[in-house]
């Protein structure tokens, strides 16, 4: 089975199963696990941020991130389709007591006049009345508008805005490194546009388990005491934190591999009938394209294309294809023929 669902689809490779093998532990809730903190100095470095925590996965960093930034009853300002409004259960409401502001954009990056727009529907009515706006959230690359990229430029123009007004700045970097490999700005330059960021090394970087948070001293020291009431305080956690090193040191410059497929798949997807790809070019490693013109709905082209040997994903009703380190060019040359035999047969009885 192709397996183009996620990019959370890797399986570790036997180097990394070897550095796991061989990892020193410790205790990593008192800070003892040398592995972990390895781990920890490094991305500290990596980001430019002076120290950071482990987690088992993003989802609870942007839960902990936002619990640390913000009070009850304040507004967090995202953009509109972003992983955190969208895909993490409502995890802001529940760990921070927040309201959602979401932020309108065409495809996940948003411009400062959208902001600006966001932080005035916040603060229509008189201070007695209004909720605090306390915290703009970025995400990079962003997730369901097909791994788009944050340019250098575009980032500190919105971050310095919303530190001008006032408010702290986090960044979900699920997909940081991804940017980074796709613009050549560095991940401290990016990191330094905000107050927190993390990094998830299950997407793309093929770690079975391991996010990891950044950000001032202070910062961090408060993270920690939430991650510990959250249940996300761990003990011998350099087994995972290897893995993750691991990844830092092999599995980062090949993401341009990735981005490579996605293109490929991308600009050979579009010339089938039928198929109306979102974005032809798309930046890093997710490709959305559209089947409703070959008569199927996205749940009977997914469960057909299975039955070809591939899989995929649906986000609304768009196909989401996500390339990473355990998809090679002949796979997606397979997924292509796939499709372009679904395509042939359409709708027909074959396909009911
Ligand atoms: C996957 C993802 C998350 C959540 O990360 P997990 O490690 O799956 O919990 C958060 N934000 C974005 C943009 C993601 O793609």
């Amino acid at each position: 089975m192709i397996l183009l669902t996620s990019d959370t689809e890797t399986k570790p490779t036997q180097a990394m199963r070897q550095a796991i093998a061989h990892a020193p532990v410790g205790d990593e809730q008192k800070g003892e696990d040398p592995t972990v903190n390895l781990l920890l100095e490094r991305v500290a470095d990596l980001l430019g941020k002076e120290d950071a925590l482990f987690f088992a996965c993003g989802t609870i960093c942007n839960f902990v991130a936002i619990k640390t930034h913000t009070r009850p009853a304040d507004v967090v300002l995202a953009e509109q389709m972003s992983h955190i409004i969208r895909a993490e259960s409502g995890g802001a409401a529940l760990s921070s007591g927040v309201l959602m502001e979401p932020i309108a954009s065409k495809r996940g990056i948003f411009t400062v006049n959208a902001f600006e727009q966001a932080l005035e529907r916040v603060s229509t009515a008189p201070y007695l009345y209004r909720a605090i706006p306390r915290l703009l959230c970025v995400e990079q690359t962003h997730n369901f508008a097909g791994g788009s990229v944050w340019q250098f430029d575009q980032l500190r123009e919105v971050c310095d805005f919303s530190r001008q007004k006032g408010l702290a700045t986090h960044m979900d970097g699920a997909r940081l490194l991804n940017a980074v490999v796709a613009t050549q700005t560095t991940a401290k330059d990016f990191a330094a546009c905000v107050d927190s960021v993390w990094i998830d090394f299950t997407k793309g970087l093929g770690a079975p388990i391991g996010a990891v948070l950044a950000g001032t001293r202070e910062f961090i020291s408060e993270a920690r005491r939430y991650k510990h009431i959250f249940g996300g305080a761990m003990r011998q956690a350099g087994i995972v934190a290897a893995g993750c090193l691991h990844a830092l040191d092999h599995h980062v410059e090949r993401l341009q591999e990735d981005h490579d497929n996605a293109n490929y798949l991308a600009q050979q997807l579009s010339q089938i009938e039928g198929i109306t790809v979102r974005d032809t070019n798309p930046e890093t490693n997710i490709v959305f394209f559209d089947v409703s013109k070959l008569g199927l709905d996205t749940g009977m082209f997914l469960t057909i294309l299975q039955e070809h040997g591939v899989k995929m994903g649906a986000v609304g009703h768009s196909i989401r294809a996500v390339t990473h380190l355990d998809i090679s060019r002949p796979d997606i040359d397979f997924a292509l023929d796939a499709i372009s035999k679904i395509a042939t047969l359409g709708a027909g009885p074959s396909n009911k």
